[in-house]
């Protein structure tokens, strides 16, 4: 049986992004036609585009202690500036490494539960 995907609206099975780009070039995450952040275009001037989801960390941190107790800690969250552009913050795979600013990371697909996967970024191969 397939994994379920956790959030099927921003990634595939594979860990491509489901972002999008605009008329003017702007390249934004996720998919949405309310409006281009750069130039305002909306509606069919955005067009769903599917981000390789490799690129550069530009921070991260360990979270030791979740204000929310059902949180598992310790886990680590990070920006990444994608390859094409957008900037996401997202949860990294490895808790327990620092990774230095610079560091290329990729989307990974991974199980976080019997039948559920999500995406989180791990260093690149
Ligand atoms: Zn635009």
């Amino acid at each position: 049986m397939e994994p379920t995907l956790l959030k099927p609206t921003l990634y595939t099975a594979t860990g491509a992004l489901l972002g999008g780009r605009c008329a003017c070039g702007h390249v934004f995450f996720p998919m949405q036609t309310y409006g281009c952040e750069v130039c305002g275009r909306h509606g069919a001037d955005l067009q769903p585009m599917t981000l390789t989801g490799c690129g550069r960390l530009l921070s991260s941190t360990v979270v030791h202690l979740h204000a929310d107790k059902a949180r598992t800690a310790p886990f680590a969250i990070g920006k990444v500036a994608l390859d094409e552009g957008p900037v996401v913050r997202t949860l990294l795979v490895d808790p327990d490494r620092e990774i230095a600013p610079g560091t290329r990371m990729v989307s990974r697909i991974v199980p976080i539960g019997d039948s559920t996967v999500d995406l989180r970024f791990a260093l690149e191969d």
